[in-house]
């Protein structure tokens, strides 16, 4: 993974675009980013409310899309970005998908697969490692998720 700091950041914010669809649909706000050769070839966030769909968690959208966009189930060369560390299952995609490079703004300490509760992304049992990088842009990433929860306990 050879981006700039700069760049990190930047890519991140888009990720935390994809943060703010899904507050705006008063839904967990986690948006994700799936960038090869300095381009953002997949974007997702959190549509479990939008979709109704248990499944459709920012990087399982972004992860899709770029699976459409590459014609490719392989996502070799990516480095996906999220604001939030991901969950078991987002982890086990993400090593489905082939993706060599992960960024992650802030952890959670409940759900997380990559560092926190499980750390499924460097398992050595498993057959794809992944690189991992945490704490890109990591305040605004956990400030939106704090938000987000403020408001709905007020509710
Ligand atoms: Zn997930």
């Amino acid at each position: 993974m050879n981006y700039t700091v700069k760049e990190k950041e930047a890519f991140m914010r888009e990720a935390l675009k994809e943060a703010e669809i899904a507050l705006e649909n008063d839904e967990i706000p986690i948006g994700c980013v799936i960038v090869k050769d300095g381009e953002i070839i997949g974007r997702g966030h959190n549509a479990r409310e939008e979709l109704q769909r248990a499944v459709m968690h920012a990087e399982i959208m972004a992860i899709e899309n770029a699976n459409a966009s590459e014609e490719s189930w392989r996502l070799l060369d990516c480095t996906l970005f999220v604001t939030i560390e991901p969950c078991v299952m987002c982890s086990g995609a993400i090593g489905l998908a082939r993706i060599p490079n992960v960024v992650y703004g802030a952890k959670n300490q409940k759900f997380g697969a990559a560092g926190s509760l499980y750390d499924i992304l460097t398992d050595e049992r498993l057959n794809h490692r992944v690189e991992v990088e945490t704490g890109v842009l990591e305040s605004e990433c956990a400030a939106i998720m704090q938000d987000f929860f403020r408001t709905r306990r007020k509710k």
